[in-house]
């Protein structure tokens, strides 16, 4: 405060009106129980606000959420959270620096028996006995965020969103822990969505995935087949930089995502699209099922017309 008020930041700011920016432009999104949605963008696609508001950490300014058929609402919003939890990037985020791992966990469970947190810190891979008075800051990044998942799962969760859980890990670890979540939804039978910037890590893990551009869906269907065939030009140019998994990432595509505050008009994507057209400029294309994919661009402008006739 004392900094922000010598260097007269917060006159200026005062002076200014404040800024609204529509982080997420009509999206819907649908996950069906056990299955994994990944989602995919680059930063500023969305894609994290998107998963706060689906934790029910952020309230969207206008829509619906359902769970479980239930539209969540003011009274019932604190029932619908022990079903859904939130992992993320750093996962100094949701736990305390200052507690021993073991009460890190033990403080997330029911049932707060000492052989119950053993198990659940053995199945993220941890040596109980290695671990269990050590402080997070005495682990590696990849035994944190194994805590982190523990503790996660501790809750007993049956939808658990994860922001770029493995982003912040050296590759080799990143495999490891993407196994784990692999192994973990299997076993429990889980709800993961999993949100990323790399179409890779999604392909991997994720049975149906979304791309996002600027606050938008861009194209959304099966992984396998948005992965072999990509309709949209985004997603094109995307797989076309994409590293193989546990490999040095390769640059995105070239240019950036715009600012929200003043997105381009039309299609978002036309000042970076090699195939934009006049429309593209004019019009913003909608979001179109054709043979069980979705996708947002007027390329396949003929394609609706012959899905719809
Ligand atoms: Fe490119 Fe136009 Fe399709 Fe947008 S609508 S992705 S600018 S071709």
């Amino acid at each position: 405060y004392y900094l922000a008020k010598k260097m007269g930041i917060l006159e200026s700011l005062a002076r200014e009106p404040p800024i609204y920016v529509r982080a997420l432009d009509n999206v819907s999104v649908e996950i069906r129980r056990g299955e994994v949605l990944g989602i995919v963008g680059e930063s500023g696609s969305g894609k994290t606000t998107l998963g706060k508001v689906l934790a029910t950490l952020e309230k969207p300014t206008s829509g619906n959420l359902f769970f479980m058929g239930m539209e969540i609402n003011d009274h019932n919003v604190n029932h619908v959270r022990k079903h859904i939890h939130m992992v993320f990037q750093n996962p100094m985020t949701s736990i305390n620096p200052r507690m021993k791992v073991k009460d890190i966990v033990k403080e997330a469970m029911k049932e707060k028996r000492e052989e119950r947190i053993k198990k659940m810190l053995e199945e993220v891979g941890l040596d109980y006995n290695y671990v269990k008075d050590k402080y997070p800051r005495e682990l590696s990044g990849g035994q944190t965020q194994r805590v982190a998942i523990a503790r996660a799962l501790a809750k007993e969760p049956d939808f658990l969103i994860l922001d770029e859980p493995t982003s912040a890990l050296d590759a080799s670890v990143q495999a490891q822990i993407l196994n784990l979540l692999v192994d973990l939804q299997k076993e429990r039978k889980l709800t993961y969505l999993f949100i990323t910037h790399n179409i890779a890590v999604a392909r991997y893990i994720s049975d149906r995935v979304i791309i996002m551009y600027a606050g938008k869906i861009v194209e959304e269907g099966n992984t396998k087949e948005v992965i072999s065939e990509p309709m949209h030009p985004y997603t094109q140019s995307l797989l076309s930089s994409v590293p193989e998994l546990g490999k040095k990432e390769l640059k995105p595509p070239s240019g950036e995502v715009p600012s929200l505050i003043n997105p381009p008009s039309g299609c978002r994507f036309n000042p970076r699209c090699p195939f934009a057209m006049p429309i593209c400029k004019e019009k913003e294309p909608p979001l179109v099922e054709i043979n069980g994919r979705k996708v947002a661009c007027w390329l396949y402008e003929t394609n609706w017309k012959k899905a719809s006739s």
